[in-house]
């Protein structure tokens, strides 16, 4: 199947409320135009200076949403455009965002990284040091960020039974979040988890946001 196809059926099997980002990664500007013509409008991408030059040389309706860890020094050059930084795992990051998010005039979207997978390679926090973000004095004077949810990602493995158990640990720390920090804030909604190989999984245990990149795509030559 080709890109539009596979955009398609994503569409059109995905339920309503579950959002399609398109992972581009390492992918051609031609591909992301292909999945744009179907009309996909959010793209995911990892490396800060691919995600530049691709939104120099794609419409500007696209929703840009940054799923790499991000260092903090190079927060600059995302914050004019990027609609969603999906792996806030710091203070001192979510301050960065802030700060030059302040300086663009706007606030930025962003999503709490936390650590469901086994493998202890990948990047996130616990509920506790998530805690210790939203209870610092300078979380509370941060006005040019907006908390919209939560973000995972599953040990890569065929277990079903062990990504089933991550996926909902991750449902409840979004649950506890939202009665604790964010009942107020209906902004707060999304629970970002699910890519190719373990998306349903994901919807059923409560993802409002997939990302999906080599079902679409193809796969990738590096990542
Ligand atoms: C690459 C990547 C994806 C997409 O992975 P696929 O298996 O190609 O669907 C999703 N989320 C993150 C954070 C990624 O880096």
């Amino acid at each position: 199947m080709n890109i539009s196809d596979k955009i398609k059926e994503l569409q059109e099997n995905l339920p309503c409320g579950v959002k399609l980002v398109a992972v581009s990664k390492t992918h051609s500007i031609g591909s992301i135009e292909q999945a744009y013509a179907c009309g996909q409008r959010i793209f995911g991408e990892n490396k800060v200076q691919e995600l530049s030059e691709k939104y120099a040389a794609l419409p500007k309706d696209i929703e840009w949403h940054f799923i790499g860890h991000l260092q903090s020094n190079k927060v600059k050059y995302l914050a004019p455009f990027v609609s969603l930084i999906h792996g806030v795992d710091s203070l001192k990051l979510l301050a960065a965002i802030n700060k030059e998010a302040y300086k663009n005039n706007r606030a930025i979207d962003c999503l709490l990284q936390f650590h469901i997978a086994t493998e202890s390679s990948k990047f996130g926090l616990s509920l506790g040091e998530a805690r210790n973000i939203l209870e610092s004095t300078d979380y509370k004077t941060f006005r040019n960020v907006n908390i919209v949810g939560v973000m995972g990602m599953g040990t890569f493995t065929n277990n079903i039974v062990q990504t089933t158990q991550e996926f909902k640990a991750l449902g409840n720390i979004f649950k506890i979040l939202k009665a604790e920090y964010f009942a107020d804030s209906p902004n707060f909604a999304e629970v970002s988890m699910g890519m190719s190989g373990d998306y349903q999984i994901a919807i059923d245990h409560g993802a409002t946001m997939v990302r999906i990149g080599s079902t679409i795509f193809g796969h990738r030559s590096y990542c």
